[in-house]
């Protein structure tokens, strides 16, 4: 790529060359002798002072003795008339054919050579009634003497610069069309290239729609392609040999304006921000804008003469430009492309607009240096494009990475249930030798260490991926900073540490993000504990600031040396002198997560006396975030666990708990610790699950997240969704521990969350509580149903299944036919699952329900006066005496007496 952008100026600079120095023998005094000249394979530029006369155009025979030179290429002294152009050639010996190739020029000419009509252009006339043609052509001719007089008449009315911009040029016929051909096909590649990058830009742009720049780039490169058009040859009028003047003149001089907006736009999109001033931009917008309209109102004569402030406009630009781009560079590569094409564009332009004022005639330079300009840019963008696919590649690979991890994890998490859950029931059953016990400790601690090793894996994947969303709650921090330092404890008493936790100046809930907090405090503690030798203290102080929380650990440990402590929040690195296991991960995740959420830390610290870090931790401006019960919040991320509230004694329950877990073993571990307590059903998939949810309205259920086809959070849904399962308690069971999981969860109405791994006694708890809190429901319809006091909407049922039941005994409250069956069908289920749940939420069967209904209604009706018969009617009795009978034994008074004794 290198290579072609030197190729490029290579060729840039020898045609700049070639416009500079001129060659050839030159017309001196309206004179051109080209009788020594050898003109084989080569062609003379008729340049130099020609006889010049400006006034009304006369037979070509009396400018001949006009005495006024003046240059061509060059511009009239006065722009608009007409004039006429002479000379003489003195031919070499010999050659009798010839071949002139006749330039474009913005007017009407006529050509005469030896006083003979031999080209005209356009329509010739002595005011605006003029119609000049721009077309180049090439005439041949045959001159029988040594000498060629040549008669020029030109009229110009309808462009700025009168004059010829391009000489003519003379030579063999073949070798002028040969030139002539060759400039053409030159000059068409070129347009044809920058029309191609146009598209192909275009393209770009319309697949993927992100980058703008793209777009104006494209713009650009088509404005120059048409601009590029209209240069040399006019390849345009050979396109379009219909198209009038004026308008194509229009058309040309609204490209300058609309090219240097358009590359304002691109340079804004690749500049590294700060982009350019805004002066800059509006200057450049509006003076755009104002030269369009002007170019479309007056006419060339008038608007033309004002190009040259278009070329301050964009000498300016460029400059500011390429300030920029030396004030703050792009990366090396992109700097030399931009920088290189932008002093090839200044040149362009520049000698566009010189050639189109007539001081320099190198209009074949324009194509060629605007493709250079074109090509460099092509090569930034498409260097730019290469990388972002790469980065887009990489990132994919990146997510792949994560989720692999995720997963990974995911699975190592289970069988860590296993261990530590098998570890803990070993060493509480006791009774084992010192022999064994070590190990076993051993097993169990090193589980602990490997697990958070995996939490520390899954956060900074996380990190990595900027895929750790912040979470804010509500929460009482100084209860959660005291809940975290005393799951250290254990640990620091067997050390025999001293452990101190002061919170100051807290008073109510702070919104925070707790579980980054918890990982905060977490990382640091055990940093602290295990650095620390026995006998050593740590004190954690946390205090309540108006927008942060400033925490403190401090520990009388080992401390760090100065020149390590710079290192130690970098990822994976360990004072490496200590082998006290680790990973290196820790404080860069504290530092990560502190950055994330806007916070800082530092650390001082003395070798040998202890080392102390100090976290600036913010508190979100979000006082209607959501609660956060630190008493449900478990401790996950350290290697010292949660001490665990005895269960109590487990007596045998008829209690049904379903566990739904694809991981057999964990599953028959799990039913294995609740067996003697509990009656288990198990299921290996969600439908399963579902399935047996239905047919047997289990208490509970316990369902990992994560399973195959259907997940966990799924089957909540459908439990609780679908009446006669509401009442069943749900108790979600994940790998993923954070609080987002957890909120989902919850949001599916679970009734509990458990994050793996976890400790059985605690799980046995958990259960304990979902079936107490069960339990105390039923009691409630229970007692409800039993007691002799009138119905009213306060003791109306929250669960949504009674409710319905409820409102449709109700209604059939008189029908003494209404039976179990209609009530089953009404609520959609069959009279076994009716029969079920209702033992469940009130442990009697439909029929009692039913019937206790009507005596409890019947309460009602008899306070308010009814007699015994009318109420036994009016709450579906048939039989009054079986109503009284029914009503006595229910109440253990008669209705007759209960009446009596309420009057
Ligand atoms: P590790 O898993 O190794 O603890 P960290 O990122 O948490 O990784 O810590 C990086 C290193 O910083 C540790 O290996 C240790 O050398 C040093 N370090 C961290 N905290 C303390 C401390 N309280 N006292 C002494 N050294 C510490």
């Amino acid at each position: 790529m290198k290579s072609t952008v030197f190729l490029c100026l290579v060729q840039f600079i020898c045609s700049l060359a070639l416009a500079v120095s001129g060659h050839g023998p030159k017309v001196r005094e309206g004179v051109l002798d080209l009788r020594q000249s050898d003109m084989e394979n080569v062609s003379v530029d008729l340049a130099g002072e020609w006889r010049f006369s400006y006034d009304p155009l006369r037979p070509p025979d009396s400018a001949h003795r006009a005495r006024t030179f003046l240059k061509m290429p060059g511009t009239w002294p006065v722009p608009t008339g007409y004039g006429t152009y002479s000379m003489d050639i003195l031919l070499p010996e010999g050659q009798k054919s010839w071949a002139l190739a006749l330039p474009v020029i913005p007017s009407a000419y006529r050509l005469y050579a030896n006083g003979e009509l031999l080209s005209t252009m356009g329509q010739m006339g002595g005011s605006t009634a003029v119609i000049p043609q721009m077309r180049s052509t090439i005439v041949e001719l045959l001159i029988p003497s040594d000498r060629l007089r040549l008669d020029l008449q030109v009229a110009n009315f309808h462009f700025y610069a009168g004059g010829i911009s391009t000489p003519l040029r003379m030579g063999y016929p073949e070798t002028i069309r040969h030139i002539n051909n060759r400039g053409i096909f030159m000059q068409a590649l070129l347009i044809g290239a920058l029309f191609f990058i146009s598209i192909y830009h275009a393209f770009i742009f319309l697949s993927i729609r992100k980058d703008r720049g793209v777009l104006f780039f494209s713009i650009a490169c088509f404005l120059m392609a048409v601009r590029g058009l209209f240069a040399g040859d006019a390849l345009f009028f050979e396109l379009f040999p219909q198209a009038s003047f004026t308008f194509s003149l229009k058309l040309l001089y609204v490209i300058f304006p609309a090219a240097l907006v358009s590359f304002m736009y691109y340079f804004r999109t690749i500049l590294p921000a700060p982009v350019f001033s805004i002066f800059l931009q509006r200057t450049i917008e509006i003076g755009g804008v104002g030269y369009v309209m002007m170019v479309l109102l007056t006419p060339n004569t008038f608007h033309g003469r004002f190009l040259f402030l278009f070329a301050l406009f964009f000498v300016w630009f460029v400059v500011y430009l390429l300030y920029r781009f030396f004030k703050t560079p792009l990366p090396a590569y992109e700097n030399m492309l931009v920088v290189g094409g932008l002093l090839l564009l200044i040149v362009s332009v520049a000698n566009d607009i010189l050639n189109d004022i007539g001081v320099f005639h190198s209009w074949y330079l324009l194509p060629t240096g605007f493709f250079c300009f074109v090509l460099c840019q092509s090569l930034l963008l498409a260097n730019r494009y290469s990388t972002a696919l790469k980065e887009a590649g990489k990132l994919e690979l990146e997510v792949a990475k994560n989720r692999f991890i995720a997963n990974i994890t995911h699975e190592l998490k289970t069988p860590l249930t296993l261990v530590i859950g098998y570890a803990e029931q070993l060493k509480k059953g006791g009774g084992l030798s010192a022999y064994l016990l070590r190990p076993l400790n051993s097993i169990h601690h090193q589980s602990i260490k490997l697990l958070n090793l995996i939490n520390q894996l899954l956060d900074l994947g996380r990190i990595e991926a900027n895929a750790m969303p912040v979470q804010v709650f509500r929460t009482d921090v100084a209860l959660l900073t005291e809940s975290i330092v005393s799951s250290f404890e254990p640990h620091c008493n067997d050390k025999k540490l001293l452990l101190t936790v002061n919170c100051i100046d807290f008073s109510g809930n702070i919104a925070i993000d707790a579980d980054k907090y918890e990982r905060v405090v977490t990382n640091l503690l055990s940093n602290a504990v295990k650095f620390t030798d026995v006998g050593g203290e740590v004190s954690v102080v946390a205090k309540a600031c108006p927008s942060f929380i400033e925490l403190s650990v401090a520990d009388t440990g080992i401390g760090i040396e100065a020149n390590r402590r710079q290192h130690i929040f970098n990822r994976f690195y360990q004072v490496s002198d200590q082998s006290n296991g680790g990973s290196g991960i820790g404080l860069f995740l504290v530092k990560e997560i502190l950055e994330l959420l806007g916070g800082d830390i530092r650390v001082d610290s003395r070798p040998g006396k202890g080392t102390n870090f100090v976290v600036h931790f913010p508190i979100a401006e979000q006082p209607d975030a959501p609660l956060f019960d630190v008493t449900t919040f478990h401790v996950q991320h350290t290697d010292v666990l949660l001490p665990i509230v005895s269960p109590g004694h487990t007596e045998k329950r008829d209690a049904t708990v379903l566990v739904v877990e694809d991981h057999e073993e964990l599953r028959a571990f799990i039913a294995a610790n609740l067996n003697p307590a509990y009656h288990v059903l198990q299921a290996a998939d969600a439908e399963q699950g579902w399935a047996i949810c239905q047919s047997e309205l289990p208490d509970l259920v316990i369902s990992d997240i994560m399973l195959p086809g259907v997940d966990g959070y799924e089957l909540c849904r459908l439990i609780k969704q679908t009446s006669f399962c509401h009442h069943i308690a749900v108790m979600l069971l994940t790998a993923k521990s954070r609080s987002e999981h957890r909120i989902k969860g919850l949001s599916f109405e679970a009734n509990d969350y458990l994050t793996k791994p976890f400790h059985v006694e605690e799980l046995l708890l958990r259960i304990r509580n979902l079936l107490n809190h069960q339990l105390r429901l039923r009691d409630y319809y229970h007692r409800h149903l039993t007691t002799s006091s009138a119905m009213d909407d306060t003791t109306a049922p929250t669960d949504p299944f009674m409710a319905s039941a409820y409102v449709k005994i109700e209604e059939e409250l008189d029908n003494y036919r209404f039976s179990v069956e209609d009530l089953a069908s009404h609520l959609a289920v069959s009279s076994r699952t009716l029969n079920r749940t209702m033992q469940k939420l009130t442990g009697f069967t439909t029929i009692d329900v039913i019937r206790k209904y009507r005596l409890k209604r019947s309460i009602g009706f008899l306070k308010s006066g009814h007699t015994v018969s009318e109420t036994a009617y009016r709450v579906g009795f048939d039989s009054p005496s079986y109503f009284s009978k029914c009503f006595k034994e229910a109440f253990s008074c008669s209705p007759s007496t209960y009446s009596r004794a309420k009057h």
